[in-house]
């Protein structure tokens, strides 16, 4: 997941959390602002969290689904309200705290892209990083340092660079790539490191491929990421 929700219920998120506004990791947000809305017996605001610029893609987002929240209106009796969406944009500090976790942003580095965020979340003395798409970088330090769990888009750069397509050659230079991700994790000295994301796809059964690379830079755990895999810490 690019993306990182926090689940409460039955189909329902309390927050979504997004790293940048690449359209490949906002891919589902209008399905999730629309189904929450459609299904909730009871206004519902979604909270989301991004980087500065996400107020306006969320409005975007709702102008683009203007259509549905019609049809959608027009047919239930007991909806009767807009789907209400609360943004909060951040940049770096503590962006909640309740219950007992913890969440913490710090900026990444995906230019040209910007801003960018990486998330920390915090929970009963174990700690979870999302980096989303980032090269190696001081707020994604900060992010990692003894985390149990460090969860980094990849890229496969030995196999990017035998691709003669300029447009694959450019992804190069703003995503972390399996040394890149392995030296960040031994860096921070992480528990696991979780491997997500990964471009170019692999072919299947090649996974563990992908894992040795990063094994060279570090000596801990590496998982290639599956959708709703739990992990162990
Ligand atoms: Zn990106
Ligand atoms: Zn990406």
């Amino acid at each position: 997941m690019r993306s990182a929700a926090v689940m409460t219920g039955p189909l329902q998120f309390a927050k979504v959390l997004l790293t940048h506004l690449h359209s490949d990791h906002i891919t589902d947000l209008n399905d999730i602002i629309t189904m929450r809305w459609a299904m909730s017996p009871v206004e519902n605001a979604l909270s989301v969290i991004g980087p500065v610029g996400t107020s306006g893609v969320v409005a975007r987002t709702l102008a683009m689904l203007t259509d549905d929240i019609g049809y959608r209106l027009e047919h239930h009796d007991d909806l009767s309200w807009q789907p209400p969406v609360d943004v909060e944009e951040v940049s770096d500090g503590v962006v909640y705290e309740a219950d007992g976790v913890r969440i913490i942003a710090a900026p990444t580095d995906h230019s040209p892209v910007r801003p960018t965020v990486g998330y920390r979340v915090e929970h009963e003395g174990k700690v979870v990083t999302i980096a989303g798409d980032t090269i190696p970088c001081e707020g994604l330090d900060r992010l990692c340092l003894g985390a149990d769990v460090y969860v980094q888009t990849v890229i496969r750069r030995s196999l990017i660079e035998q691709i003669p397509a300029p447009r694959l050659q450019d992804i190069l230079d703003y995503h972390s790539d399996l040394a890149q991700a392995g030296a960040t994790a031994s860096r921070a000295g992480v528990g696991t490191l979780v491997l997500t994301h990964l471009v170019p796809a692999p072919w299947p059964g090649t996974e563990s491929e992908w894992i040795d690379e990063a094994s060279e830079h570090y000596s801990g755990r590496i998982v290639v990421a599956n959708d709703l895999m739990a992990i162990e810490v």
